[in-house]
């Protein structure tokens, strides 16, 4: 079968080549993969940046954003079922990962597919043990690729809910910082939610981006043109801020944003090595007076796919036209490059034909 592959580690090794067809061994369900999703992590692997081969492989079947179709049916799905994956697999010797919660692996030793030590999902023919497939609604369509980003927001959000309602905190002002997949897909996820949403990116108002943001009735603004300090200062502060812009500077920023009790997610990642900096009262003295928290998160639970598939398709309902312009690309896996650089919030490679 075809797959898409590159050697991690190295750069402008990716290619669509012939590997051993996938087989589904004794618990698994065999899927044939519809669209696989292309975010930044495959762009980096590809660049040979980041990414680990399976044990004793050189190569690495990428994708880990994925639709897919039952091929065969079993363990309770039946063939022609629409499901989406999981990505994180448990690293077996951790109190988070024995409790069904990789995304909070105490050891660092979890499986990612297409990313850390397993193969990923752009392939002809995948398989997967059924307890890591997530059922999608009928009529979710392609749309449902975008559940893994999905997944990252829910958790993000359900974990900075928690962690604001560890005291009586307002449920009313969130800003998200950032206008691709996971800074979009939060916008919608945070007007889903009840909350007034600000959001801010680095295009012209005027722009697409922009006029996505708006269209789930979100204040946009840019930050070219607007300061964030300036609008939190103008609101009050922000009680949730949703970080997804990739740098730490806007990151350490996030805590002068917050008002009273107010909450800070970082979903960014910028392995850039260099200063950050802050106004020591910010972290010094507004922090503490405030009851400000600031916090990370990475991944996602099994209940924050099933939200999030669950949220895309109420999100497709109530604003259809701007959720389906979300996959702004859609090319035959063959023409990966196209896809690894659109620009846009989200590209998906298609198989079906091949
Ligand atoms: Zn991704
Ligand atoms: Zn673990």
């Amino acid at each position: 079968m075809l797959a898409l592959v590159t050697t991690p580690g190295r750069a402008h090794t990716t290619e669509v080549t012939e590997v051993p067809d996938a087989a589904a061994r004794p618990g698994e369900v065999l899927l044939r993969p519809l669209c696989v999703g292309v975010c930044g992590t495959d762009r980096e692997i590809s660049e040979g940046l980041f990414g680990v081969a399976p044990d004793g492989e050189e190569r690495l079947i990428l994708g880990h954003e994925v639709l897919a179709r039952v091929e065969a049916g079993g363990h309770g799905f039946t063939r022609g079922d629409i499901v989406c994956a999981t990505v994180r697999r448990s690293c077996r010797h951790c109190l988070a990962c024995e409790e069904g919660s990789p995304d909070g692996c105490l050891t660092g030793d979890y499986l990612e597919r297409g990313i850390t030590r397993l193969h990923g999902f752009a392939a002809e023919l995948v398989a997967e043990a059924p307890e890591h497939l997530i059922r999608v609604p009928a009529g979710l369509g392609p749309l449902a690729v975008l559940a893994e980003p999905a997944s990252i927001c829910c958790r993000g959000i359900r974990h900075a809910e928690a962690i604001a309602g560890r005291q009586p905190w307002a449920r009313r002002r969130t800003l998200v910082l950032g206008t691709g997949a996971i800074g979009m897909l939060g916008t919608y996820l945070l007007r889903l939610g009840g909350y007034d949403v600000w959001t801010a990116g680095r295009s012209p108002a005027t722009e697409e981006r922009a006029r996505l943001a708006a269209a789930c009735g979100a204040a946009y603004f840019s930050v070219a043109e607007t300061s964030p300090v300036d609008v939190a200062a103008e609101v009050g502060g922000f009680d949730v801020v949703l970080e997804a812009t990739g740098d730490a500077q806007a990151m350490i920023d996030t805590m002068s944003l917050l008002g009273r009790n107010g909450v800070a997610c970082l979903l960014g990642i910028d392995g850039r090595p260099r200063d950050v900096c802050i106004d020591g009262r910010v972290l010094g003295v507004d922090a503490i007076l405030q009851n400000r928290a600031l916090f990370g998160s990475v991944n996602a639970h099994r209940e924050d796919w099933e939200s999030a598939v669950h949220a895309l398709d109420e999100a497709r309902r109530r604003w259809p036209d701007a959720v389906e312009s979300f996959i702004g690309l859609t090319v035959g896996v063959d023409a990966f490059a196209k896809a690894f650089a659109h620009r846009g919030v989200k590209a998906t490679l298609t198989f079906e034909g091949l």
